[in-house]
């Protein structure tokens, strides 16, 4: 079956929503005029909404029949602090906010299907439309499940979806088990003593420990992990120093470290502080290390993805479907919701001709001819799940 014919004529439709949420981005935590948009239209639909769930989340809610089964879908509603480089009439009219990353069009393919389910209702159960704020490295799932979003509205199973530029449109991609790295950042302050530039002997100097520490820490992925485990460790900032003939008394070091399990995650953290510690006490110097995990690992379900592929299958065909993805090493906060409930998150085609413009980039943008897919998506897959 391929695009549901009523989610096709709702196309003009959606692609209005995706224009109007377009050209009023907002950041994460403050998806105010998102929400009230989404909530809003989920009333109109008929669907009982529930706001101020991780501060600007919303969560709808549609039962059908008797069942007790339920499922979650997810979208992202926040935009990014880009100055739109795009002139096209539904450009940003925030300035230095923009949808560089399609998290308007995620909002819209879900009010897109929220609207169909709620005219159709050819399901027996339950369906919980969650509106995520903060996607971009802020906790916006976090927030969501710490105001007890799983308690209020328990799932079964949760489904998310990013769009993939580059990506054909009416291609899908679906991957089981680890999907998109974790993400931690860090900070590394070294304390020395300071002195005058040509008395280095009268100090200790903590530019030269933190250019030691720099070139050690690069020991941890290619001696600490598993060569068949993927990490990267970059640092990505050095400060010390304000003059010429002045030795300083600290330094900081800062960067970011990906992988694809918590465990790996844990294990540089912990040789991180290590080695930096070492490091400077062999210099006489002091290290604190600040490591922060800010990202799980996206873990998707095996069972589950084979789930979520088969219902793309059912709309693009099973050839349109790539099974086997390389890993992501970007991040995606939908990846503590899956820590907490078994699901998939799935990769949608934005077009590899017009769409194909990269996430995070000024010229991005989401693209309107993948908003059928992905709302067919999302109700085909409650039509099936819970099936009467
Ligand atoms: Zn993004
Ligand atoms: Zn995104």
């Amino acid at each position: 079956m391929p695009i549901l014919n009523r989610i096709a004529a709702l196309h003009e439709q959606m692609t209005v929503w995706r224009r109007d949420i377009h050209a009023h981005p907002e950041l994460g935590f403050e998806e105010h005029r998102t929400a009230d948009v989404v909530a809003a239209k989920l009333a109109e639909f008929g669907i009982d909404v529930h706001r101020g769930i991780g501060k600007t989340g919303v969560v709808g809610v549609l039962r059908a029949g008797a069942s007790g089964r339920r499922v979650g879908l997810r979208a992202d509603m926040d935009a990014l602090p880009i100055r739109e480089a795009n002139t096209f009439a539904h450009r940003s009219t925030h300035t230095g906010k923009m949808h560089a990353c399609g998290h308007d069009g995620h909002t819209t393919m879900l009010l897109g299907a929220a609207k169909y389910l709620a005219e159709t209702r050819n399901f027996d159960g339950t369906v919980h439309f969650i509106f995520q704020p903060a996607e971009e490295g802020i906790g916006g799932a976090q927030a969501m499940i710490d105001d007890g979003l799983f308690k209020r509205f328990p799932c079964d199973a949760i489904f998310g979806m990013h769009n993939r530029p580059g990506m054909p449109l009416g291609k899908f991609a679906v991957r089981s088990g680890p999907m998109m790295a974790g993400g931690a950042f860090f900070d590394i302050d070294i304390e020395g003593r300071g002195s005058h530039g040509a008395r280095p002997e009268a100090g200790v100097d903590p530019v030269l420990v933190a250019a030691h520490i720099t070139a050690a820490l690069q020991s941890i992925v290619s001696r600490n992990v598993r060569p068949v485990d993927t990490a990267v460790l970059s640092v990505t900032q050095i400060h010390g120093g304000d003059a010429y003939n002045v030795i300083p008394q600290t330094a900081r070091l800062s960067g970011t470290v990906r992988a694809f399990s918590s465990d790996v995650m844990a294990l540089i953290g912990r040789n991180m502080a290590r080695v930096a510690e070492g490091v400077a006490s062999g210099f006489g110097a002091k290290s604190t290390t600040d490591y922060r995990p800010i990202f799980a690992p996206l873990v998707n379900d095996p069972q589950e993805a084979d789930f979520a592929a088969a219902i793309c299958g059912e709309i693009v065909g099973a050839d349109s479907v790539k099974r086997d993805p390389a890993l992501i090493m970007a991040s995606e906060d939908f990846s503590s919701m899956l820590n907490e409930v078994r699901g998939c998150y799935v990769n949608l085609g934005n077009g590899d001709g017009e769409g194909a413009c990269e996430v995070h980039n000024p010229s991005y943008d989401f693209n309107d001819a993948a908003l059928p897919y992905g709302a067919s998506f999302f109700a085909r897959l409650v039509e099936n799940r819970l099936a009467r």
